[in-house]
């Protein structure tokens, strides 16, 4: 059910899809508003400078999902304005190549937010990747200089999936001060940065891994509940406080193969397999999770959007610190 409400204060009308008991938050719709924000920043920063700022992403290999982020991120960076590059190397090509390619482009001046596509094939070391990408073009956050600055509580990059779930939360007013948080995965990528946002914005915050013990006790005790495991529809309602907020940063593709048995009922889930032979489905079992949860995002159409969102803002940031 859709329907037009500002019933959380955000001051925005914003539709409110809601399931049985709890508010579908949607990340679609934030996302095409940011979007629009950013054509606009950047609209400005170009007049400023002189050019367009240029998004410069590297993709190794051929593997279809990354193919298709990268895809998405060039292709939503012009839609706003900005100028999106893509460097493909293939797979078999010595990893010098994109540490050579990532050089180039830190000395380009044409260039002014640089991506690097993860997961990079067998035989490259991302940790050295990210570490020589210049840490004022390091749009996804991932620099160690970044990373410091975002734990120091000063951010200059903030990791985009990170950005889009705090993103989300805020602009469906749930409070995180004084409220307990519970990270379900601790990656460099989005668990550590996001319990780094959370305490920042005083949430009490405990960060869980795969050695975490009673782990769904655990999340039981939380207000907010950030799932970022890769685990399709790990977390049912066993999981879930009544009245906590659920936000789902999993991507799980399934098939008929690997489709969890409990996951298989879901309506949502079967159609999209009839349809198309694969699906969608987060690290919560939406169906059952929502049954206690006050908010929760759906997959496809939370967190996803909101990362390149996000990634957009980062780019337009880093060009207006350039200039
Ligand atoms: P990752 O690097 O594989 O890390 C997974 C984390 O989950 C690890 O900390 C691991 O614990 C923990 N974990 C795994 N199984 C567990 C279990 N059974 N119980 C408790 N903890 C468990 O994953 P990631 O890169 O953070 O990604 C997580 C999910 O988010 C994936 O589905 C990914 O596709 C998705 N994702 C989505 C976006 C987006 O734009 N929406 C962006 C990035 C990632 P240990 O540390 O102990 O191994």
């Amino acid at each position: 059910m859709a329907g037009q409400s500002d019933r959380y204060g955000t001051g925005y009308a914003l539709p409110v899809m809601q399931s049985t008991a709890a508010i579908v938050m949607d990340g679609a719709l934030l996302a095409r508003e940011l979007r629009e924000k950013t054509r606009e920043s950047a609209a400005r920063v170009t007049k400023a400078l002189g050019k367009t700022p240029c998004l410069k992403v590297f993709l190794v290999g051929d593997d279809p999902a990354s193919q298709a982020y990268v895809g998405s991120k060039t292709r939503a960076a012009e839609e706003v304005g900005l100028q999106g590059e893509t460097l493909r190397i293939p797979a078999d090509e010595s990893p010098d190549r994109l540490l050579d390619g990532v050089s180039r482009a830190n000395n380009d001046p044409a260039v002014d937010g640089i991506l690097v596509q993860l997961p990079l094939p067998p035989g490259h070391d991302a940790t050295r990747v990210l570490d020589s990408i210049d840490p004022l073009k390091d749009v996804d956050g991932f620099h160690p200089e970044n990373v410091g600055l975002l734990h120091q509580g000063r951010p200059r990059f903030v990791p985009c999936t990170p950005a889009g779930v705090l993103a989300l939360l805020d602009r469906y007013a749930v409070p995180l001060a004084g409220r307990r948080a519970v990270v379900l995965g601790r990656s460099d990528i989005v668990g550590k940065p996001v319990a780094a946002l959370l305490t920042a914005r005083d949430a009490t915050v405990t960060l869980c891994h795969s050695k975490t013990r009673d782990l769904a006790a655990v999340c039981r005790g939380a207000d907010v509940l950030i799932a970022a495991i890769g685990r399709p529809g790990f977390v049912t309602r066993e999981f879930v406080k009544e009245g906590a907020a659920v936000v789902d940063v999993g991507i799980n593709r399934l098939t008929p193969e690997n489709i969890p048995q409990h996951l298989a009922q879901s309506p949502r889930i079967r159609a999209a397999l009839e349809l198309k032979g694969r699906a969608l489905a987060g690290d919560v079992d939406f169906d059952d999770a929502a049954k206690a949860a006050r908010w929760i995002t759906p997959v496809p159409g939370g967190v996803g959007p909101l990362t390149v969102a996000m990634l957009l803002e980062n780019t337009v940031k880093a060009a207006s610190l350039h200039a």
